[in-house]
This record gives C-alpha cells, sequence and structure tokens, in this order.
C-alpha cells in the first residue's frame, strides 16, 4: 500500500512528489490527462522559487533553459516604441538568484519530472480521482482509468489537481471570493513574423485593454496574453488571435501561425477555508487561484507542496501528526497575501502606461515570505537581529572548509536534511544533545576569521572568510540556528540549552 496519493501533476503535484521520493516515503502520483500539459501558462519562476530548486537539485538546468532580464517594448498608437530596461539586479551575498527566470511552464515540469524519475518515482497519467471516503484511520480513493476502476487504501491524500479540484469538493472545503466576468483574455503559444525575439512587446490601446508577446525560451513560440472586452469574440482560435493583433497593433504586418496551445482565461480570486479535513490536504492551485500579475501562482503552489513535504515524511516516520497542522498555519497567510498582491497588481497592469506584465519587487520574489507567528518558531534570544525564527534562511558565499574549500550556505543545505548552524564557540555540548535526539539533522559550526579551528574532528566547521555570515545571520556573541528542510529558520537560541533544542526537535518532528 502507498503511504501517500497525490492527486496532479502540475508544478505543485511534482514538487511534492520529489519530496517524498527523496525521503523515501511510498506515494503514487496520479493525472487526468493523457500526458504532460502542453502550454506556457506560468512562465516566472521567481526567486525563492529558484531556492527551492537549488536544493532539489535542478537550479542550473531550470537557469540555462530561460531568459533573465528580457527588456520591455512599449510600442505606441504612432507606430514608435519606449524600452523599459529591466536590468538583472547585482547577486547579493544572501541572494545568489535575485531575477526570476522566464521559462514556460511545461519546460519547468519536464524539468522536474526529470527529477523525479531519477528518484525513482513515475506519473501515472490517463487516471482520475473520481471519489474519495476519509475515516480518521484512512483514505479511500476510488480512481478511474481506461482500464476500468480502482480503490485503494492509504494513509493522506494531497489534492494538487488545480482550481476545479475534485479533492478539494469531496471534502467540502469552501474555495471563497469572485469570479470577475469583466477581466479575461486569451492566452497561447504561437509563432510569430514581424516583432524581435530580443524583447517583451507590450501594447495598450487607447480604447483599454493590452496585448502582451513573450519569447519563449528555447522554442521558437511566443507567448501571447490579449485582455478582451465583453463583447469581443472569445474563442482562442487563430483567426481571432490573428484579428485581435491587428486591431491592438494597427500592424498587418504582424501574422500568426502554428498555435501550439491557447486557451480562454477568466479571472478568479479564490482561495480555501481550510487546507487540512483530516487525512486530507490541498496544495497549489487546488487551494488558491488568482490573476497571472506578479507571476506568483505556480510559485505559490511549488512552496505549498516544498512545506507540506518534509512534515508528511515526519508523520510517516512517528513525529506526531499535529506537525501537520502547521501546514495551514504557515501556508494559508500567504495565499491571502498572494490574492491581495496579485489583484493589486493586476489593477496596475490594466491602468498603467508603461508598466510590464509581471512587476519585479522583493514582494512578487517571495523572499520576504516568513512564518515568524507559526507554532514551528522558537525565537528564544532575548534581543534577536532583524533575522528571526520564521524567516527565509540566507545565503552565505565564502565559507572555508578544513580543506581550504570555498562554500556557500546553500551547499550546506542542499539536499533533504535539516541543519544545525552553531556560530561561535561553546555550542559543542549542545549539538551533541541534539544530534544524539534527531534523524535526518546534520550539523555545522561557523566561525570567524583568526578563532582556531578546534581539532575535536566532529562537528564540520567552516571559518567565515569574508565576514558576510556574521553581518546576515547577526549571530553576536554567538547564536544557534536550526534550519529546517525547507530552507526556514525553525530556532534561534542564544543561551547554550540542550533541552531548548530538543524540545523544538520533537515540535518539528525531527527527534522522537
Ligand atoms: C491561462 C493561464 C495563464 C497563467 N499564467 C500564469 C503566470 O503568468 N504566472 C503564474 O505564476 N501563474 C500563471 N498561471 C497559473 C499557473 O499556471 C498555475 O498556478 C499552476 O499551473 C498551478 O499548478 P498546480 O500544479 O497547482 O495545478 P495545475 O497546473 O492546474 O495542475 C493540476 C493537475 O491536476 C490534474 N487533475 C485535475 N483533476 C484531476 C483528477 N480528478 N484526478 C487526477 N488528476 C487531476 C490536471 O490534469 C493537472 O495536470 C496561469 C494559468 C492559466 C490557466
Amino acid at each position: 500500500m502507498s503511504t501517500v496519493m497525490i492527486v496532479g501533476a502540475g508544478p505543485t503535484g511534482l514538487t511534492l512528489a520529489c519530496e517524498l521520493a527523496v525521503r523515501g516515503v511510498s506515494f503514487r502520483i496520479v493525472d487526468s490527462a493523457e500526458g504532460p500539459f502542453a502550454g506556457s501558462r506560468a512562465k516566472g519562476v521567481q526567486p525563492r522559487t529558484l531556492e527551492v530548486f537549488d536544493r532539489l537539485g535542478i537550479v542550473d538546468e531550470i537557469v540555462s533553459s530561460g531568459l533573465v532580464g528580457l527588456p520591455y517594448r512599449q510600442h505606441t498608437a504612432d507606430g514608435g516604441f519606449l524600452d523599459v530596461p529591466r536590468p538583472v539586479p547585482a547577486q547579493r551575498p544572501d541572494v545568489p538568484w535575485p531575477a526570476p527566470v522566464l521559462i514556460p511552464q511545461w519546460r519547468t515540469e519536464a524539468v522536474l519530472r526529470g527529477r523525479l524519475e531519477a528518484l525513482g518515482g513515475r506519473v501515472e497519467y490517463g487516471t482520475a480521482l473520481v471519489d474519495a471516503e476519509v475515516t480518521n484511520d484512512a483514505v479511500r480513493a476510488k480512481l478511474e482509468h481506461a482500464g476500468g476502476t480502482d480503490e485503494v487504501e492509504l494513509a493522506w491524500l494531497v489534492g494538487c489537481d488545480g482550481g476545479r479540484s475534485t479533492v478539494r469538493r469531496i471534502v467540502k472545503l469552501g474555495f471563497l471570493g469572485e469570479t470577475h466576468e469583466d477581466m479575461r483574455m486569451l492566452v497561447g503559444d504561437l509563432h510569430v513574423e514581424g516583432v524581435d525575439r530580443a524583447h517583451w512587446h507590450v501594447w495598450r490601446p487607447e480604447g483599454g485593454g493590452f496585448l502582451a508577446m513573450a519569447p519563449l525560451a528555447g522554442t521558437e513560440a511566443f507567448q501571447l496574453q490579449i485582455a478582451i472586452g465583453p463583447k469581443s469574440p472569445d474563442s482562442p482560435t487563430l483567426e481571432n488571435f490573428q484579428q485581435l493583433v491587428e486591431r491592438y497593433t494597427g500592424r498587418s504586418d504582424i501574422r500568426l501561425s502554428r498555435p501550439d496551445w491557447t486557451s480562454l482565461w477568466r479571472a478568479n480570486v479564490r482561495m480555501v477555508d481550510r487546507y487540512r479535513a483530516g487525512r486530507v490536504f490541498v496544495a497549489g492551485d487546488a487551494a488558491h487561484v488568482h490573476t497571472p500579475a506578479g507571476g506568483q501562482g505556480m510559485n505559490t503552489g511549488i512552496q505549498d507542496a516544498f512545506n507540506l513535504g518534509w512534515k508528511l515524511a515526519a508523520v510517516q516516520r512517528g513525529a506526531d501528526s499535529a506537525l501537520l497542522d502547521s501546514y495551514e498555519a504557515e501556508r494559508l497567510p500567504v495565499a491571502r497575501h498572494v490574492l491581495e498582491l496579485s489583484t493589486r497588481l493586476a489593477a496596475t497592469t490594466l491602468s498603467s502606461k508603461t508598466q510590464g506584465l509581471i512587476a519585479r519587487t522583493e514582494d512578487t520574489s517571495q523572499l520576504g515570505i516568513s512564518y515568524r507567528e507559526s507554532p514551528l518558531a522558537h525565537e528564544l534570544r532575548s534581543a534577536p537581529g532583524s533575522l528571526r525564527a520564521g524567516d527565509r534562511a540566507p545565503d552565505v558565499p565564502g565559507l572555508v572548509d578544513r580543506e581550504g574549500r570555498s562554500l556557500r550556505l546553500f551547499d550546506v543545505f542542499r539536499g533533504p536534511q535539516a541543519t544545525l548552524l552553531a556560530f561561535g564557540e561553546g555550542w559543542g555540548p549542545v549539538l551533541d544533545v541534539g544530534l544524539a535526539a534527531a534523524a535526518g539533522v546534520h550539523a555545522v559550526r561557523v566561525l570567524s576569521p583568526g578563532i582556531a579551528v578546534p581539532e575535536d574532528g566532529g562537528t564540520p566547521t567552516l571559518v567565515d572568510s569574508l565576514n558576510h555570515a556574521s553581518t546576515i545571520w547577526e549571530p553576536g556573541t554567538g547564536a544557534l540556528f536550526a534550519v529546517r528542510p525547507d530552507g526556514v529558520i525553525g530556532f534561534a537560541d542564544d543561551r547554550r540549552d540542550p533541552v531548548a533544542l530538543v524540545t523544538w526537535l520533537r515540535v518539528a518532528g525531527l527527534a522522537r
């Protein structure tokens, strides 16, 4: 019997599957579609998601398959244009990927699928979840496929099955919000003659609306987004796309052909009232839908899955199932924020003359998302700095190990484990107690240059050769941080108290 049933193999379900596979949790991942989705849909992978991909070991493939810093070309009614540069922000010591990568969703999914296959997992296409019976002890899921129907018993069911989620309906979660019938777009991947591929082209006709054409890296196609009025023809045919392009641009030399994927999009701004109903969870679009402005949808779904995966694995290993309540406590406020953000950005997109379709701010990067109010955030220092338990664990370059190799902190975090990060001296006994109690946790000491590296040969020691760690992590005269498997600081203390650490490890399901 598999432990977890993942319904839906979009970016959310695939990320969850990778997270379970890497931890050896048995699962099935089913998708009602006959094969992988072929459209570009979400094309902006945000900096925080790139950090998830780093931990999964696929960030280089994603970055090398995409585009970064593509400038906007805002076309004007007189046939001229205004170029809006989008310089790539400089790399910061704490943020290795400061800009989103533009890459079609089907390719992001293909890279995730490749990782899943390398971990031994496989999507079962052509298999739909049609019903489920949920008790306190198990879930009985009914699946339909070409060969008939199957009933399977599982410990957990996770609905990653998109905006029209069957799982959400089965467990009767509310999906609260609004449908904006007046906000509609034709979206599609088409071949375009008459525009260059070095810009993201935007037209905003006097009468309102917009047309955007973004070249899709590694293909010959562009993604077209055309906001249409209530009376506009809304069938996503090549003829309609061509007609609208001529009307919005005032040009007949732009010729469209070979539609790889087309769709009519309507604005739905909704989210669930709960993320969990007993043994059932929802994640990604099944839990929240909103406008594409700000490029948040897929990213939020991937982060949902990344939050849930290690917790499900910990509970399967015997941790208290109350750990799983922290999933909703942490992710529901994020969904609420993303709905507000994308609605605000959609209004700017429709009204502004120069702003592009994907705003790039600290907010849209998702780097600032924090779980300080979570039951898993134990901030125990009397005078913490700006970085606190619940925050994203930032990167640090220039950490030199015993062999003289220079590492980044993200090199230390990479993989499925949690990390105890001890700054300064005198943490040996606390680390010994913590590591003896924990499973799937490792420890690293970070010392300032000039402090003698202890010869005890136990915990690996890194020297903060560029002093970035002391500025970014603000450990003062010494601090111990615990970094969760999803790259979030769970625990921060400066009292060299092993009991406090073991308490946190238990709450986080990382120790018995
Ligand atoms: C036209 C359009 C444009 C968009 N543009 C952007 C953008 O620019 N930026 C952005 O961030 N987001 C954008 N989005 C949103 C983004 O594509 C979604 O947020 C993202 O796909 C969500 O991923 P997911 O894995 O949660 O769900 P999905 O990608 O919807 O995947 C759900 C999967 O579940 C499967 N499924 C459904 N029901 C069942 C069932 N009963 N049994 C088994 N399988 C089932 C489906 O076949 C599907 O493969 C756009 C969406 C659309 C439609």
